[in-house]
């Protein structure tokens, strides 16, 4: 078995020991990041690092609000049951995007700019100001609406950030 299957394999068996019509989405969150931890050594360092792993498996889930795109978490694992990936950069980059799409707070407001997808809260770690910003096209504006210029290092907004933002809107 090639090493990108085993690796899957591992994954898919992780997951599935979760009940999908009962496990939530702290459960499966914590399952995919326990999984990360035990198999760092199956992804190469540089991959590891641009997908910025340590982030999610350091991350303490009580401080965010976790939530999932799809309708459900049974859906989103039934999902990622059928996805063959064909390299471990493939399996990183997929983890990745579940827990970046668990850990974001997606708000009500449409990406101005694709109008493909509905912004999500931010905090720009350069200055610590709240940014809105699209998954799809890269948007990213302030509260008011104005577009960010310049550089910006984002990652997920925490409970205790969004819960002062005026334009937090009900939790998908
Ligand atoms: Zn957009």
């Amino acid at each position: 078995m090639s090493s990108v299957k085993k690796v899957w394999n591992s994954f898919c068996r992780e997951i599935e020991k979760l009940n999908s019509d009962t496990a939530t989405i702290e459960e499966l969150f914590t399952a995919i990041t326990r999984w990360l931890s035990n198999n760092k050594k199956s992804f190469p360092e540089d991959i590891w690092s641009i997908y910025k792993l340590d982030f999610y498996t350091e991350l303490d889930v009580r401080e965010y609000y976790l939530g999932v795109s799809e309708d459900s978490v049974s859906l989103l694992i039934e999902r990622l049951r059928k996805i063959t990936p064909h390299s471990v950069d493939r399996v990183a980059m997929i983890v990745r995007d579940v827990l970046w799409d668990c850990s974001t707070f997606k708000t009500h407001i449409q990406c101005p700019n694709c109008k493909d997808d509905d912004l999500r809260i931010m905090v720009n770690e350069i200055d610590n100001k709240i940014v809105l910003a699209c998954d799809i096209c890269l948007w990213a504006q302030f509260e008011d609406g104005k577009q960010v210029r310049g550089q910006k290092k984002l990652r997920p907004a925490k409970k205790f950030e969004i819960d002062v933002c005026p334009v937090r809107t009900s939790h998908r």
